[in-house]
């Protein structure tokens, strides 16, 4: 997979673009004016492995909440701007790392070229975040809502950014529309070395958005374009990160937390495969470095994948069989899910640990 070639932005020291790692961002949904709410919300995200968070200004109110947030916030923070040059300004005096602008709500050109100047004088890095459903009505006037409608949008803005010498910038080109989201990044990054933020948008929730944005995302990754990537789901944002991660896993592009190999179980099922899947998927969702753990229900395929994972559960008529790098370590008898889950934990825990 050779990656398309990008500049390099720097937002609050997190790198996007050039040879630096996929970054993974997410988007708090509490009132970003409860200080308390978001910043804990932020913290979860960061727990769960989140590089960048973005929060949404829609008022005066969260303006004045986002200095407290980003002094406290151990990773930088983003402020999502809509409609209001004004909120853009305020956000840039509140120190925030980066802007996001939507160029289909805010269309001056001269509300836009200061904004430049102030964030230039700063050092802050603005992503011109088009979105299909928000584009202006010229440009669905004569392109609709087609990729080269979004391409249009994001070019106009870029041209008032370059006008004011600024060029930290990063794009975003974002349909609820998996295909066109595809597109549009394709025909930009032919064009441009803009760092990519990729997603799409309005994903919906559940399996539907996780299919939607692991097509849109992994097609775009696995063809070596995007920089940073937030997945979309509607629901709790530390979900999102999770899916952001098993994108990148499953492309072998970063690794964090568990890889889970297991069957799809069948009439020779001898352990609860489901529900020790879903259970230690949550209570490892911490996990920093990457551990291949294979849960197998029978030794059909069991063995093989056993001697590939760094752990792995077999089952037998007996209990579990435990390996740990290939080799056959333990007999976990005990049927009683919770214990086999906290074995397994455990295990799992101080194999990250090298123990
Ligand atoms: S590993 Fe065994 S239990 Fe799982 S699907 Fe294959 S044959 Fe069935």
């Amino acid at each position: 997979m050779k990656k398309v070639k990008s500049k390099v932005v720097d937002v609050g020291g997190v790198k996007i673009g050039e040879d630096n790692p996929v970054v993974v961002q997410s988007m708090t949904n509490t009132p970003t004016q409860d200080v308390m709410a978001t910043l804990n919300q932020v913290e979860k995200l960061v727990n769960r492995g989140c590089e960048l968070v973005r929060v949404a200004v829609p008022d005066s109110e969260a303006g004045e909440a986002l200095s407290e947030i980003v002094d406290s916030s151990p990773v930088p923070i983003i402020a999502d701007i809509h409609y209001s040059p004004d909120l853009a300004l305020m956000a840039l005096n509140a120190g925030v790392d980066k802007l996001r602008l939507n160029p289909g709500n805010i269309t001056d050109p001269e509300a836009i070229e200061d904004i430049a100047r102030e964030a230039a004088s700063r050092s802050i890095p603005i992503r011109v975040g088009v979105n299909s459903g928000s584009l202006s009505k010229d440009i669905v006037g004569k392109y609709g809502r087609s990729p080269k409608a979004m391409v249009i949008s994001a070019e106009e803005e870029i041209e008032l950014l370059e006008n004011q010498g600024f060029d930290q910038i990063v794009v975003s080109l974002k349909s609820s529309e998996v295909n066109k989201t595809i597109e549009a990044n394709e025909i930009f990054s032919r064009k441009y070395d803009y760092p990519l933020h990729l997603g799409v948008t309005e994903a919906g929730g559940g399996r539907s958005g996780l299919i939607k944005s692991a097509i849109g995302i992994g097609t775009l990754l696995r063809e070596g374009i995007g920089d940073t990537i937030r997945v979309s789901l509607t629901g709790d944002p530390e979900e999102e990160v999770g899916a952001a991660y098993d994108i990148l896993k499953s492309l072998g592009i970063r690794n964090r937390g568990i890889d889970f190999v297991s069957c799809p179980t069948c009439g020779r099922t001898e352990i609860d495969i489901q529900g020790l899947e879903q259970e230690l998927e949550q209570r490892l969702a911490d996990l920093e470095d990457s551990v291949r753990v294979s849960l197998m229900g029978c030794s059909v395929n069991g063995i093989g994948e056993a001697g590939s994972s760094n752990l792995g559960l077999v089952g037998t008529a007996r209990g579990g069989v435990l390996y740990v790098d290939g080799e056959q370590k333990d007999l976990i008898s005990d049927s009683d899910i919770e214990t086999v889950v906290s074995r397994m934990e455990k295990e799992i825990r101080n194999y990250e640990k090298g123990e």
